[in-house]
């Protein structure tokens, strides 16, 4: 006899469940809509890559040196997950150089090795976007205008904006020196961590959440303060064309983001509803300089990252239902030994609806609870005196619409009228909620 063994999520994952998964996949229906409307496409990149594609991009950050999840494989190439979205996308792009622009989205798994705690995970879902080949800061706009867009399409409105420029090659180095002599003459009062690394990048310091190192940097010089007459221009561009839609903006100087490879346009935006430590719902920014670092020709882009399950706790903060919809429209319950369901639920599904039964030649009253637990609309209901008669029983499941019946040759589109036209069959079905939603 074998051990009994008893298997669960390694730590700090989870699986995602109905009807909890209803939420990931209304996000992502979402989120494809929002964005292709705009002329982004799909891409789908491997979930890891040679370890040296993220080095290459975060040597300095928390992301790169603790927190991936690296390992070598039976050939003895070092690999890891992918820690996050970007580089991915710029490395396939500089492998195979698709035409220019290059608008890309995606929707994948990131890994992070840190410590769970809530909204924090070893995996964890992002969508995002990649917009690469020009410098015009017009993009800039539209690629915020979008993760805006895709907010409101939720239902989302307690959301701010938080915007700043990191400056580029030319006006950056002077500005990181200007920073690092300034955090020289306070090391003493930075964290531990920071003391001993603010030379390799300051700008590290600016986004160090321990109280020393936000104290010592509490009047810093800020890079929005340095910028160069280009950089200048763009941001300003950038800010009239977000004023020109509507979509306000904080200025936040300190917003550095958590990679090395930003430049120019930076951005976040902050869900109110969630508490302030853990209310990112989203953020990017430019990267003109990613596609070289990776083997490419200069090549301006620019992007951003939106975890699901922060976006689903905003969702129930707010009180909003992403998933939208019951999980099925009808659910049939058939006593006279399942044959009418066979015909029935087919019908039902060929004409657009969602449709489900009971198995096993269960009883009525069973029957009847797993219509209820299903969170379906309506329940069709046929015994033997119905199908003696020709007809079948419908009856809402939600609200308080009295029981009908119907013809049986008629009742597939007398319920596909009650479900999608109308609209007041009753209430929505059960509510989804990601892991620690309240
Ligand atoms: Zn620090
Ligand atoms: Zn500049």
């Amino acid at each position: 006899m074998p051990e009994p063994v008893s298997f669960q999520a390694p730590k700090g994952t989870f699986d995602v469940l109905p009807p909890a998964s209803a939420g990931y996949e209304r996000l992502t229906a979402a989120f494809a809509a929002v964005v292709e409307r705009a002329g982004y496409r799909l891409v789908i990149s491997p979930m890891f890559e040679d370890i040296g594609v993220f080095q290459r991009v975060g040597e300095t950050t928390d992301v790169v040196r603790k927190e991936m999840y690296d390992f070598r494989d039976k050939g003895g190439r070092h690999l890891a997950l992918r820690p996050e979205g970007t580089a991915s996308v710029v490395r396939a792009w500089v492998e195979h150089r698709l035409p220019l622009p290059f608008k890309a989205w995606y929707a994948a798994p990131s890994f992070r090795y840190e410590a769970p705690q809530a909204g924090r995970y070893r995996q964890h879902h992002q969508l995002g976007v990649e917009a690469l080949g020009t410098e015009d800061p017009d993009l800039d706009v539209e690629v915020i205008a979008l993760l805006a867009e895709f907010y409101a399409a939720l239902g989302l409105t307690r959301v701010v904006l938080r915007l700043n420029s990191l400056g580029d090659r030319v006006c950056r180095p002077e500005y990181r020196a200007l920073l690092e002599a300034f955090l020289a003459g306070r090391a003493q009062q930075l964290c531990e961590e920071h003391q001993g690394r603010f030379r390799e990048n300051p700008l590290r310091a600016l986004d160090c959440k321990k109280p020393g190192c936000v104290a010592a940097t509490a009047d810093a010089p800020v890079q929005a303060e340095h910028l160069c007459a280009p950089c200048a221009d763009h941001f300003a561009r950038v800010k009239e064309g977000l004023a020109a839609l509507g979509i306000a903006f904080a200025l936040d100087t300190r917003l550095v983001r958590g990679l090395d490879y930003y430049t120019r346009t930076t951005f976040e935006f902050a869900a109110e509803a969630l508490d302030s430590a853990q209310n990112a719902v989203g953020g990017g920014g430019r990267y003109d300089g990613l596609a070289e670092e990776l083997g490419g020709p200069p090549t301006a882009g620019i992007g951003f990252g939106c975890g699901i399950e922060r976006v689903l706790l905003a969702c129930a903060a707010e009180g909003v239902d992403p998933a939208g919809r019951p999980a099925v429209d009808v659910f049939v319950v058939d006593t006279t030994g399942g044959g009418v369901a066979v015909v029935l639920t087919h019908e039902l599904r060929s004409a657009g609806l969602s449709a489900d039964r009971a198995w096993d030649q269960r009883s009525f009253k069973a029957q009847f609870k797993a219509a209820d637990r299903s969170g379906a609309r309506v329940a069709l209901i046929v015994g033997p005196d119905e199908l003696a008669r020709g007809v079948v029983g419908v009856k809402p499941l939600r609200g308080d619409g009295a029981q009908a019946e119907v013809a049986r040759p008629d009742v597939v589109a007398h319920v596909h009228t009650l479900v999608t036209g109308a609209g007041d069959v009753g209430e929505q079905g059960p509510r989804s909620g990601p892991p620690n939603g309240k």
